[in-house]
Formats: C-alpha cells, sequence, structure tokens
C-alpha cells in the first residue's frame, strides 16, 4: 500500500493545511489507548490510523520495520494524539511482557487492544515441515494469545474494554499451500468467541475480522497467475484495500458497538464459500 494515495493520507505534519483530513476526526474514541500489533505496515498501520483518526491515543506494536513505524508514529502525531513505539516478537511472552511493562511507564494502561500481527509461510502440506507450522503458529495463534494475556488486566480495568482480533477469510475456507495459516486463523476464531463469552460479565466485547485478500505485502507476493485466479472469485471484482478494514476496526472499538461480541465480521468482496 502506498500512504501518499491512502485515504488516511494527512499529507505532511501540517495538520492546518486546507487539505488536512484531520478535519474529518470524529473523536469517537477520543480518551481512550489502543495499542495496535503490526502496526508498522499494512492492515496494521492503516488500523492505527483509522483508531487516531477517530481520536484514540494509539501505541504502534512491529517486530522489525523500524522506519516504517517511525514514520507511522509521525503521521499519528500529526492527527494530534499521543502515540508511542515499541519494537517486540508477539510470539515471545517474555518480549510481550517488556513491552506491557514499558508502555505503562511511558503511555499507560490499554483500553482496546488489536491483535493484528501475523505472517505466512506457505508450502504444500507434503512439504511442509515443522519449523514452517511453528513458525506461523507462534505468531499467528500464539501471538494473540500472548498480547490478550498480558494486557487483559488492564482492559478489563477499562469502561470501553475492546480485544479485536484479525483473523482471516483463510481460516474459515481454508487455501492451498497455508496448511499452517488456515489453522492459525481458525484458531483466532475459536478463542475471539471462547473470550467474548468469558469477558460479557465484565463488559469487555471481544471481536474478530476476517479480512478477504487485501493490497499488501502479503497479497502482492501472490504469484500473478495465482492473483488472477483469485479475483476471479471475488464477487465486487477487486482486492480489499487496508482502510477498508481499518474502518470497521474502529466501528468495533467504539460505543457504536457496545453489543456486538463473539462476532467475526467478513470484509471480503462477497468471497464466500
Ligand atoms: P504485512 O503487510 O506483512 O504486515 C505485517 C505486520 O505484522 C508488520 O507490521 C510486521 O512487523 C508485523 N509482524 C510480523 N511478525 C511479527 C511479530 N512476530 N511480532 C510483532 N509484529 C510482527 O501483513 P498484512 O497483510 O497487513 O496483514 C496483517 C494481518 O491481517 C495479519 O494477521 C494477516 O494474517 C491478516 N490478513 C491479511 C490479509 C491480506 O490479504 N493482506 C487477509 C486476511 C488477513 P515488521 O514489518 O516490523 O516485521
Amino acid at each position: 500500500m502506498d500512504i501518499v494515495n491512502n485515504e488516511y493520507d494527512i499529507e505532511s505534519k501540517n495538520t492546518t493545511g486546507p487539505k488536512s483530513r484531520i478535519r474529518d476526526v470524529q473523536g469517537r474514541l477520543k480518551g481512550r489507548r489502543a495499542l495496535v500489533t503490526g502496526a508498522s505496515k499494512g492492515i496494521g498501520r492503516d488500523i492505527a490510523l483509522a483508531l487516531a483518526k477517530d481520536g484514540a491515543d494509539v501505541a504502534i506494536n512491529y517486530r522489525s520495520s523500524e522506519v516504517a513505524a517511525d514514520e507511522v508514529a509521525r503521521w499519528l502525531e500529526g492527527l494530534g494524539v499521543n502515540t508511542w513505539v515499541y519494537p517486540a516478537d508477539v510470539s515471545d511472552m517474555n518480549s510481550v511482557k517488556e513491552m506491557k511493562r514499558c508502555l505503562e511507564k511511558y503511555f499507560g494502561g490499554i483500553d482496546i487492544l488489536v491483535n493484528n500481527a501475523g505472517i505466512n509461510v506457505d508450502k504444500l502440506f507434503v512439504k511442509m515441515d515443522q519449523k514452517m507450522w511453528d513458525q506461523v503458529i507462534s505468531v499467528n495463534l500464539t501471538g494473540v494469545f500472548n498480547c490478550t494475556n498480558a494486557f487483559i488486566d488492564r482492559i478489563l480495568e477499562s469502561e470501553h474494554g475492546r480485544v479485536i482480533n484479525i483473523t482471516s477469510i483463510v481460516g474459515q475456507m481454508g487455501n492451498i499451500g497455508q496448511v499452517n495459516y488456515a489453522a492459525s486463523k481458525a484458531g483466532i476464531i475459536g478463542m475471539t468467541k471462547a473470550l467474548a463469552r468469558e469477558m460479557a460479565r465484565k463488559n469487555v466485547t471481544v471481536n474478530a475480522i476476517a479480512p478477504g485478500f487485501i493490497e499488501t505485502d502479503m497479497v502482492r507476493g501472490i504469484p500473478d497467475k495465482v492473483k488472477e485466479k483469485v479475483l476471479a472469485q471475488i464477487p465486487l471484482g477487486r482486492f480489499g484495500q487496508p482502510s477498508e478494514v481499518a474502518k470497521a476496526v474502529a466501528y468495533l472499538a467504539s460505543d457504536d458497538a457496545a453489543y456486538i461480541t463473539g462476532h467475526v465480521l467478513n470484509i471480503n468482496g462477497g468471497m464466500y464459500l
């Protein structure tokens, strides 16, 4: 995704320019603090921007793309919200706990956790080894456990606690070469539904978003021939944009969605089984 063409482009750090889109800030998340994992690029970056656009202070987690993460932070600052950037591997509980310790010291507790960080290591099952399985499960599924487990105490203290997990259409329908990825994403759906039941009496909502094929590095890596085949299966005839997922996250984080929990929201251009 090219941020310059992105809907949330604020053109520069100039927040008063006539073309600046920050005039669109709705403020429905004002006073809330969010942590978005994997927010240095792709869908996570747009989620961070969408939450900030709605007035939330947003902490940005990433693993290795420091320059990109810092750039996201500058855009958020341009929107007039507080931000904080921290590199942590979500698959490593010690690193997640250290992120939490620093976050609470420099940023504060959080109301909203968006578990977005994810990877794919694709191979046909007959060629898939245990390392490929472990890698994907540990980031995509254990990563969601680690972050939710570490931060749930603070989310429970919030009057507007939200956990929003990014799963995938692949977790619902499967995909050739993605047995590990599909298992991790299907696992997230089960976690979401179980945790939603546990958290309901504490007024914390837990939902998932299942994007179809969204234009990010993850989809850009698909060979052209395969892309053509996928496109042919999308009724709306195009790949989705990260901002289209991000807006749904901002909605689920808001009070407008206070009665929605345990839900999996499909954002897939009509691409069902
Ligand atoms: P992306 O562009 O590759 O971005 C992935 C993000 O996750 C990056 O910020 C990356 O940080 C971070 N990340 C990766 N491993 C991490 C780790 N161990 N700890 C912390 N952060 C880590 O991917 P995307 O397409 O935006 O995907 C975002 C989420 O949406 C993923 O969960 C993916 O499975 C899901 N999804 C994507 C699509 C799609 O079509 N794109 C469809 C359905 C679901 P660094 O760059 O710093 O490593």
